[in-house]
């Protein structure tokens, strides 16, 4: 068979990054892909750190690494990854497959602050999306994410439970382990 690419595939999804095409990572928008080439209707919205001025990357060759290479760029700050040490002489905490993964090959979320990507069980975790006060306690039960809302991540517990909003002046981050199912949180603030 041949494969040919055509504008009514279906698009690729993203294990780091499953609702990635719910959260608007890629809009609708007609071109052409500055990595492939092709006619495109997905245009990818995210950040893209590359020396270059890339304004129309599609959601395969954000997939297949593509646009990563062409442009050798990053879509996540690798060194933001949980366990991946930005000295090369420290060993890693996290898988550096998956965590390259992340950074190439998977779009980035949208946050205010470079983002991070939070890791569990030596892995990175899949981002899922914003997460406000109200929604902190579902996942309380969870030691590591109540240790994260208690000051595991330098906020105060009582201002998260309190002031935490999606995508607000405070806006909390939620990731889930692909391993265990267990739940991070990620705070940053505007
Ligand atoms: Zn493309
Ligand atoms: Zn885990």
């Amino acid at each position: 068979m041949l494969s040919t690419s055509t504008t009514s595939e279906t698009p690729p999804g993203f294990r780091f990054h499953p609702n990635a095409y719910d959260l608007g990572a890629f809009e609708s928008a007609a071109g052409t892909c500055e990595a492939c080439g092709k006619g495109r209707t997905l245009r990818y919205t995210g950040s893209f750190y590359s020396v270059d001025e890339v304004d129309y990357i599609c959601p395969w060759c954000v997939a297949d690494g593509t646009a990563a290479r062409v442009f050798d760029g990053e879509f996540s700050d690798y060194t933001g990854i949980d366990g991946v040490s930005p000295d090369p002489r420290v060993p890693a905490d996290v898988d550096l497959d998956e965590a390259m993964e992340v950074s190439t090959r998977t779009p980035s979320y949208s946050s205010w602050q470079q983002e991070q990507w939070r890791s569990h069980c030596g892995r990175p975790c899949a981002f899922i999306g914003d997460i406000g006060a109200s929604g902190l306690t579902d996942y309380l039960d969870e030691p590591d994410f109540a240790a994260d809302v208690d000051g595991g991540l330098g906020w105060e517990a009582s201002l998260l439970r309190t002031r935490l909003s999606e995508g607000g002046d405070l806006a909390g981050y939620l990731f889930r382990c692909l391993t265990c199912g267990a739940h991070r949180l990620h705070v940053d603030a505007s």
